[in-house]
């Protein structure tokens, strides 16, 4: 499959024996990789991913052991602490290693956790950036994540934190608040409490919210809804996640920019959805 694709080493950097590159597989879609995650694909020994990785990835990897290193059909995940060990004990034995982080490695991907044990134990490492799910899943649904019409701000959050939790340290009331835009990862689980906080902040019960499974992939679903009405929809579509939820006007946008269902013959259905009155060029 990568035959067509091989990139010329002489100018791509080289996967050393005994260096880990820590790199994001983007949000599902392999034409999501960056060239220096493929270059890093056709180079490894041992690949170790994760459970959102798409498999069709691993395949641009022929050469190279794949390791699962994720939680799936309900088996308990590995340990993070397991896993960074398993980096540095492959790299000390000469492998060229490869871990493949779903979205970018450094965004609520515990990237920076794998990296630190990495130097801490002196393996060279590289950092490769992804595409991450609240940027380009959300570009996949047709919902900008900045629009100047909308949002000056937006804030990346995660819907629970180490213990499984709704984070108790964020302070929901200033997000509310202080940011137009709020993009949740992992929030299905506790959505219902995050609206409430989202509405006891005083964000209307009207206030658009999208939700968006498994996006990129073939099997992408958005929901398009209201705060008010979202805990009840999701439950009613019974989607799963994997889930990127955004709150904020630039849902809206979704209503021109739906760009998957346009190229499926949809017409747009609204091609002034803010309501501006004025070609979308004109500043
Ligand atoms: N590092 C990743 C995020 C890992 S946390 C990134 O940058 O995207 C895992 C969460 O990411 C999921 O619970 C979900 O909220 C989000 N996510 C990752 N891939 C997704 C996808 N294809 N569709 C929807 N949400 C996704």
């Amino acid at each position: 499959m990568t035959r067509g694709l091989t990139l010329p080493h002489s100018i791509w950097p080289r996967l050393e024996p005994g260096w880990v590159w820590l790199c994001g597989a983007g949000p599902g879609d392999p034409g999501l990789l960056t060239l220096h995650a493929l270059n890093a694909l056709q180079q490894a020994d041992v690949v170790i991913y994760d459970a959102l990785v798409q498999e069709d990835i691993l395949s641009w990897a022929p050469q190279a052991e794949h390791i699962y290193a994720g939680k799936r059909g309900g088996k308990p995940s590995a340990k993070q602490r397991d896993i960074s060990l398993r980096l540095v004990d492959l790299a000390r034995a000469g492998k060229r290693v490869l871990r493949l982080k779903g979205g970018d490695p450094f965004v609520f991907g515990r990237g920076g956790e794998e990296a630190q044990t990495l130097v801490q134990h002196e393996i060279p490492i590289r950092i490769i950036p992804g595409i991450s799910a609240g940027i380009g899943g959300l570009a996949y649904a047709g919902i900008p994540v900045t629009h100047r019409d909308v949002n000056q701000s937006v804030t990346f959050v995660t819907g629970h934190d180490q213990s499984g939790n709704t984070p108790g340290s964020l302070d929901w009331a200033s997000i509310s608040k202080g940011s137009q835009v709020i993009v949740i990862y992992m929030g299905m689980k506790h959505i219902a409490q995050i609206a409430a906080k989202l509405i006891a902040a005083g964000r209307p019960l009207s206030e658009p919210i999208a939700v968006v499974t498994t996006a990129t992939t073939a099997d992408q679903k958005v929901l398009e809804t209201t705060l008010g009405q979202v805990v009840d929809d999701i439950a009613q579509s019974g989607m799963e996640p994997p889930a990127i939820i955004c709150v904020g006007g630039s849902v809206l946008m979704r209503q021109v920019l739906d760009w998957q269902s346009q190229a499926a013959g949809q017409a747009p259905r609204n091609l002034d959805p803010l309501n501006r009155g004025r070609p979308a060029e004109s500043a």
